[in-house]
């Protein structure tokens, strides 16, 4: 891959928050960006040259958006795969083996079990017998997942006991059953592969979820999680060099007295490293707009003594601007959505410090 120079265009797959703090991070090298996205509240469009609203079943509009640009990534990992294979496999990075594998849970965690990890106990469940032998197998308590689609914890149905299970429908689609993982903490692995298998790693935050989506990371991440990010990195790299990966790539851990077990891997920008972009030498961001132009690295140390990433959710955007107001300089990203809806990611605040301990009360 030789380098893309200034002015070069980068075709962004969806139109949400990582797409934009993408664009940001590529204008301020000197490039363009072009999204496209199915119509909706696509976000990432303020700051985009050029936005295709059209359905990812449109080859013609995708065919028009690809003369355009000189490499294509996503920032949404459900891009359907009939898409990216509609682009030019050359103009596309990371390639599209990563969003094969990322898209089915299944897949996923066989992928990745071929590197040493250990996922919770799972079982395939296609149907409502599938499901009752699942239960008998892996037990409850559990969690039934969609296999496809889901994120931030949707597509997914807790089962506390087996008498619990009955009250749940089938979805009637793929899904997979695992059990439900008696963790301490959880943590993630993001790192970023250039073209020629260099590969970086950030620090590893403790990440606090709340009914299934993300609400903060905060470094440092203690030594539970410290202890055991060398082998979660050990295992990242490899699936990285397995996909010949391009960009930033991420894998969601459980930290659990017995040691990590895999959760799932992200093949992009992930919420768990926004506080890069003012906690680290070099953001998610920037390192995978830099990886996929062919250009240098960016540093990843991490420049404070403390860090905490908090996502603002909902109706709490509005009094957002409140926290500016704060000691400490808090940092506000607020991403430009148009309605304040219940559990949607509207923005987040990363506060950093160069004294150790809490960084917020
Ligand atoms: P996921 O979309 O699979 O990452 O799930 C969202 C969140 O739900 C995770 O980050 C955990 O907080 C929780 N979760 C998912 N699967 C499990 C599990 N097997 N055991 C315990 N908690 C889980």
């Amino acid at each position: 891959m030789r380098t893309l120079p200034p002015g070069s265009t980068i075709g962004i797959l969806g139109g949400g928050q990582l797409g934009r703090m993408l664009a940001v991070a590529a204008l301020q090298l000197g490039y363009r960006c072009v999204g496209y996205a199915p119509k909706g509240d696509n976000i990432a469009r303020d700051v985009c040259t050029d936005f295709f609203e059209n359905d990812w079943s449109d080859t013609a509009a995708l065919a028009a958006f690809a003369a355009k640009c000189d490499v294509v990534t996503w920032e949404f990992e459900n891009v359907p795969l009939s898409t990216v294979h509609a682009l030019p496999e050359t103009m596309l990075a990371p390639g599209p083996k990563a969003l094969e594998v990322a898209q089915d849970r299944l897949n996923e965690k066989s992928f990745v079990e071929g590197f040493g990890a250990q996922p919770a106990p799972y079982k395939r469940v296609e149907d409502d017998a599938d499901f009752a032998r699942a239960l008998e197998m892996v037990g409850a308590p559990g969690i039934l997942k969609t296999a496809r689609d889901g994120y931030d914890g949707k597509g997914q149905w807790r089962v506390a006991s087996a008498h619990d299970a009955d009250g749940i429908r089938f979805p009637g689609v793929a899904c997979v059953y695992e059990g439900m993982v008696d963790f301490e903490t959880e943590f993630s692995v993001i790192l970023v592969r250039g073209y020629d298998g260099e590969i970086r790693f950030w620090d590893s935050t403790t990440n606090t979820h709340d009914s299934g989506m993300l609400s903060s990371s905060v470094l440092p991440a203690g030594p539970l999680v410290e202890a055991q990010v060398e082998t979660a990195r050990g295992i990242a790299g490899q699936v990285a060099d397995a996909l010949n990966y391009v960009g930033v790539l991420t894998l969601e851990f459980f930290a659990t007295k017995a040691g990590p077990v895999f959760n799932e891997m992200a093949p992009r920008v992930h919420n768990s490293g926004h506080w890069s972009i003012e906690g680290a030498a070099t953001s998610q961001f920037e390192n995978h707009i830099r990886a996929i132009c062919g250009l240098p690295l960016g540093g990843t140390e991490t420049r404070f003594a403390s860090i905490e990433m908090r996502n603002i959710i909902g109706k709490d955007a509005l009094e957002a601007h409140t926290l500016l107001a704060e000691d400490g300089e808090p940092h506000l990203h607020l991403y430009g959505k148009a309605e304040a809806r219940e559990g949607r990611k509207m923005g987040h605040v990363t506060r950093v410090s160069h004294e150790a301990g809490p960084t917020s009360a």
